[in-house]
């Protein structure tokens, strides 16, 4: 998709930070690290949100999470422990509109994510 940012990064039109790359997940650093380690795992081909995930191209998700284990071991936070978090629309705190999986780690998370209560 010409107009997206993630589609820009893969192509090479936007420099990023490598973590990861096979024919089908590129994987780098987030600009805006919350945690010591903060990668963002993106499919190559433009799926909008986990809203437009279908049977036929869901198994990017499988793909990303196998990506994910190796970039987290290749870090060595497999045994410490990670999180992966995706965010959908505007309620999840969506921002760029080509799905992608946060892949974060390097310390004890907190959680719940957010500090209000029903
Ligand atoms: P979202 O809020 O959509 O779940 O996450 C988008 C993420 O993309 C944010 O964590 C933000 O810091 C990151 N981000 C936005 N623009 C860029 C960019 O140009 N390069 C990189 N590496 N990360 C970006
Ligand atoms: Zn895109």
């Amino acid at each position: 998709m010409t107009d997206c940012l993630f589609c820009k990064i893969i192509n090479g039109d936007i420099p990023s930070e490598k973590v990861y790359e096979n024919d089908k997940v590129y994987a780098f650093k987030d600009i805006n690290p919350t945690a010591p380690v903060h990668v963002l795992l993106i499919p190559k081909v433009h799926i909008a949100s986990v809203n437009e995930i279908t049977s036929e191209n869901a198994g990017c998700v499988a793909d990303i999470y196998l990506a994910a284990k190796e970039i987290a071991k290749e870090m060595k936070i497999d045994e410490a422990g990670y999180r992966i978090v995706n965010n959908c629309n505007d309620d999840g705190g969506q921002t760029v509109f080509h799905l992608h999986f946060h892949l974060i780690g390097g310390k004890p998370l907190g959680w719940p994510p957010f500090t209000e209560r029903i």
